[in-house]
């Protein structure tokens, strides 16, 4: 088990990134180190203090607030440091993770490495740089069956949203799908209409 690393795991939707974590952690508890898993706060996906991956595996997890608030969730003798759904968390995560390995620690990492838009995803770009090792993975199409959907569209009722629908829509109405290349959308659409409807379900009212 190597420590001072740090392992990143990308991808879109449904590429299998957390199911990757949770094989790596699992690997990591038999071996009888101590790890701490850690998820932002913002993950719609698992609702109590764990996380799941799409097959139905799921491991405790504490949740953060920010990126400042691992640092004191990681004790001294953690070896390992296991974090879901990095594209959510703030500027300081760079740093954090920065720490982190440099106090000897194995952190593993997963997070979406493009948005909806096909844009990259908070701070991933930087995370990309400093990782130590990086698998990126690719998802099955839901369009045409490709191997290699590498983009997350965002749908709502549906239907692809457009380049206006807001970055993170918690509580609502939206689903998606990982699609390659060719089958990927994005619609410019900025009639009113369709404003008002995005802002209702971001809202949730
Ligand atoms: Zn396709």
């Amino acid at each position: 088990m190597q420590g001072y690393s740090f392992e990143l795991v990308t991808g879109p939707m449904g590429c299998g990134k957390t199911e990757e974590l949770l094989r790596r952690v699992r690997r990591t508890i038999i071996a009888k180190k101590k790890v701490k898993v850690i998820s932002p706060e913002v993950d719609t996906r698992a609702h109590g203090d764990y996380i799941e991956s799409r097959n139905g595996l799921w491991l405790e997890a504490i949740k953060v607030k920010n990126a400042a608030q691992i640092l004191s969730v990681v004790k001294q003798d953690d070896e390992i440091v296991a974090i879901d759904e990095l594209q959510f968390f703030d500027e300081y995560i760079v740093k954090v993770i920065s720490k982190l390995v440099e106090a000897g620690k194995k952190v593993i990492g997963t997070g979406l490495d493009l948005d909806f838009k096909a844009e990259p995803f908070g701070y991933m770009p930087e995370l990309m740089c400093l990782a130590t090792k990086i698998d990126k993975l690719s998802a099955v199409c839901m369009k045409c069956g490709s191997e290699y959907a590498t983009r997350t569209q965002r749908l709502v009722d549906g239907k692809p949203v457009d380049k206006n629908s807001p970055l993170i829509m918690i509580g609502g109405d939206e689903t998606y799908e990982a699609r390659c290349i060719k089958c990927y959308e994005l619609p410019d659409v900025k009639s009113e209409t369709r404003k008002r409807e995005f802002k209702l379900l971001h809202f949730g009212e």
